[in-house]
């Protein structure tokens, strides 16, 4: 038994009790939009996909509450993704992403059998953004970047450089192997979007905006198109564990101000801040609101924006 085994089941021990998970309905979707790098900005419509679990255990990662005991059905994604088309009501959409909380081309989260139905359900998009582990990119990833009549964009996370918090988060992902995985899509013509952690654990706290900047400019330098910046959040039980040895402390908002506005100067390379659960960062309750709204600009907007002066907290 490899010792990622035995961590594997250390980490799922401490998880919560998740919801019971209807393989034929996708948990939401929203439709946000995204920058591009060549300035346009996009209406995306993101699909969360339910599914199988990812076979990887992250020590950070609170993913596995949105999927099912065992394998996919066949069948099953295509119906979720019809019905989340159907409800879009001719509304415009340039881009769908299939998020599945887990690796697109693993056969085990997204059946064989479904793939051409996949592809053909994304026909009207310009764009299509899949989500996969590095180690599960490959021939599979071309086949689909085939079939889709728009362009195929792959989201990877590549968390941390950090060379101490890389090894410790059960990641098993080899930075060499990243650096090659970016290589090999940019020569198949599919983009790369990169997930770049704020707070990812292990990094020391106060050295954790610098760690998050130069992963950024890892990704960045390696070809991504698009970076996002998620801060790490608590609830899996293992990141508790983590804090409570003291090798956790939850990113702030404020954090995360400075890691997006030290990230934006790179050419061909949108970097963004994920707002998804801005409402949970530890923040000042009374300029957040603020705070998030400057965010979203940047966001969109590509350059710093004025910062936000607060009589409360004293922050800038
Ligand atoms: S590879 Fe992604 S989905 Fe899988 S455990 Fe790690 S963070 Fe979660
Ligand atoms: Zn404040």
């Amino acid at each position: 038994m490899s010792s990622f085994a035995a961590e594997d089941r250390r980490i799922r021990a401490l998880r919560p009790p998740k919801p019971r998970v209807d393989p034929y309905t996708a948990h939401g979707s929203l439709v946000e939009e995204e920058r591009r790098p060549d300035g346009r900005v996009e209406r995306a419509l993101t699909v969360f996909l339910a599914g199988a679990e990812c076979p990887f255990t992250c020590s950070f990662c609170d993913l596995w509450r949105y999927t099912i005991e065992g394998p996919t059905p066949p069948g099953a994604l295509p119906t979720q993704l019809r019905r989340v088309l159907d409800s879009l009501d001719g509304e415009r959409v340039d881009r769908v992403k299939l998020y599945n909380a887990s690796n697109f081309f693993d056969a085990r989260a997204v059946p064989t059998s479904d793939v051409a139905e996949l592809a053909a359900l994304c026909a009207q998009f310009g764009g299509v953004t899949v989500e996969s582990h590095v180690n599960t990119i490959g021939a599979r990833t071309l086949d689909f970047a085939r079939r889709i009549s728009g362009r195929l964009e792959v989201a990877v996370g590549l968390e941390t450089i950090h060379p101490v918090a890389a090894t410790r988060i059960n990641k098993r992902l080899d930075l060499a192997r990243f650096d090659e995985s970016a290589r090999f899509l940019g020569e198949h013509g599919v983009d790369l979007r990169v997930f770049v952690l704020l707070g990812a654990p292990y990094v020391p706290a106060e050295e954790s905006v610098e760690w998050t900047v130069r992963t950024v400019e890892h990704a960045a330098a390696h070809g991504a198109t698009l970076v996002a910046i998620i801060p790490v959040r608590g609830g899996n039980g293992e990141v508790e564990r983590i804090q409570a040895l003291g090798h956790f402390t939850p990113p702030t908002l404020v954090q995360l101000e400075e890691a997006l506005e030290r990230s934006l100067h790179h050419a061909g390379c949108v970097v963004t801040a994920d707002l998804w659960d801005a409402e949970r960062l530890p923040a000042c309750e009374r300029c957040r609101p603020a705070r998030v709204a400057r965010l979203q600009r940047m966001n969109l907007g590509g350059r710093t924006q004025p910062s936000v002066d607060c009589e409360a907290c004293g922050a800038t």
